[in-house]
This record gives C-alpha cells, sequence and structure tokens, in this order.
C-alpha cells in the first residue's frame, strides 16, 4: 500500500456544544445546501447537541454531510441516567462521536483511561471516533505541551484503533472559545509530534488518520491553518454555529 492511498480525505467537523435549538437545523440545512452545491475537497460533519442529533441526520438525509454525537458512554445500556450509548448515535444517525473533548476532561473529569474505554464502545458500535487532546496553558508556558499530549494520545488511543478509521483533534485548551490559535509554527511541532507517536503506536497505519487542529478556527484563518504541514482538518466550535462562517472554512480546506 502506498502512503498516498493511506490518506483519507481531511475532515471539517463542527462541534455545536451545548448550543441550538429545533431553529438551528436551518444553519445545518443551509450548510449541507452550501456542501452539496460545491462538493468539498473534505468530509463535513456537524456534531450538534444529542436533543438535536436525530433530526438533524433526517434533515441531513441525502445530503455528504455527515453527523456526529459529542460524547458516548462506556456501556452499550443499562442504569446510567443521562448518559447515551454508542449505539443509541448511531441509532439517531450518528457516523462519528467526538470523544475525549478538553471539556469533558475539565468538567466531567474525564481521564485518558476512560477516554480509551470509550473510543472501544465508539468502534464497537461502528462509529467513527475524533479523538481531542490538548495542553492548558499553564503546561505550554511551562514547555510541557509536547509531553502533555503525547502522554494523551499514548493512553487515550486503544490498541482496537489499529487499521481503523479515526481522528485526532488536537486543541490548546487556552486556544478554544477565545479567539486566540497557536501558532503555525506550534501547530506544526505539535503536529508532527502527534504523527510520531501515531507511527509508534501503530506502525505504518499510523500514517493514516488526520490530525485535525481545534482553537478559534475561523474564516479569516482556517486557509493558513488547513495549509500548516500535518493538519488533516479542524474541529470548529463556535464558527460552526453559522452556516456562512463554517462553509467559508470549508470551502477553505
Ligand atoms: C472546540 O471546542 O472544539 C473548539 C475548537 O471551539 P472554538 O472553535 O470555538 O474555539
Amino acid at each position: 500500500m502506498t502512503l498516498s492511498s493511506l490518506k483519507p480525505r481531511p475532515l471539517i467537523a463542527g462541534n455545536w456544544k451545548m448550543n441550538g435549538l429545533a431553529q438551528a437545523l436551518d444553519e445545518a440545512r443551509a450548510v449541507a445546501g452550501g456542501v452539496d452545491a460545491r462538493p468539498a475537497a473534505a468530509r463535513v460533519a456537524i456534531c450538534p447537541p444529542a436533543t438535536l442529533l436525530h433530526r438533524l441526520s433526517q434533515a441531513l438525509e441525502g445530503s455528504s454531510v455527515l453527523t456526529g454525537g459529542q460524547d458516548c458512554h462506556v456501556r452499550t445500556s443499562g442504569a446510567h441516567t443521562g448518559d447515551i450509548a454508542a449505539a443509541m448515535l448511531v441509532d439517531a444517525g450518528a457516523a462519528l462521536v467526538i470523544l475525549g473533548h478538553s471539556e469533558r476532561r475539565e468538567d466531567h473529569g474525564e481521564t485518558s483511561a476512560l477516554v480509551a474505554a470509550k473510543v472501544e464502545a465508539a468502534l464497537a458500535a461502528g462509529l467513527e471516533p475524533i479523538i481531542c487532546v490538548g495542553e492548558s496553558l499553564a503546561r505550554r508556558e511551562a514547555g510541557s505541551a509536547l509531553q502533555v499530549v503525547t502522554a494523551q494520545v499514548r493512553e487515550s488511543l486503544p490498541a482496537a484503533l489499529a487499521g481503523q478509521a479515526f481522528s485526532i483533534a488536537y486543541e490548546p485548551i487556552w486556544a478554544i472559545g477565545t479567539g486566540r490559535t497557536a501558532t503555525i509554527a506550534d501547530i506544526e511541532e505539535m503536529h508532527a509530534s502527534i504523527r510520531a507517536q501515531l507511527i509508534s503506536m501503530f506502525g505504518e497505519s499510523g500514517k493514516a488518520p488526520p490530525i485535525l487542529y481545534g482553537g478559534s478556527v475561523k474564516p479569516d484563518n482556517a486557509a493558513e491553518i488547513l495549509r500548516a504541514a500535518e493538519v488533516g482538518g479542524a474541529l470548529v466550535g463556535g464558527a460552526s454555529l453559522k452556516a456562512a462562517d463554517f462553509l467559508a472554512i470549508i470551502a477553505a480546506a
């Protein structure tokens, strides 16, 4: 197998977080209309809150735009009030799931070991995981960003990922929703380090998974970020809530 045949298309995924009521479906329809009218170089996904997932998946049926969840439980069913099993996401139309987002690691105390178990649950249900990693500002300023993220990759990725479709999203916590982005040099250094870690864990197939960048990606910085070495797409928060902004980012891929 050649290296080029290992390279999947970039992925641009919108993370709506805890935003969106029924009327937000119109934004998603506008995204799908734009993507389907002018097919994108990248695969495109929208990950809405769980309450909208089924309706959004139905609204986008027939479109190339995929839908995804924002988390899943490690178990397939049972007494876990408020949680959602991976198969439930699939049942609601999801093809992907974001796992280990820093907001879940921070707000819900998710460890990398838990994230790895969630990845296994997602794979078992047939979902493609987007596994998030990223350092805090304190860790970056202490000069330990590379070590922190390498450890997160090592501990959040189970062996079951070998040969499976998945992506990593590098999201420096201090760049999420703040309007600050990492420099291109910092992004390239981190993505190269993540790639090296993937190859050390999975061998040749570690060259394939796209490494997305996330953290205040906007229409005016997307092209430069998406052109950077080893950037295989973007995980987009705030700017994915407005169809026009999200479409401009998709067009830059
Ligand atoms: C995110 O949280 O996944 C994210 C990248 O958010 P934002 O684009 O708003 O910084």
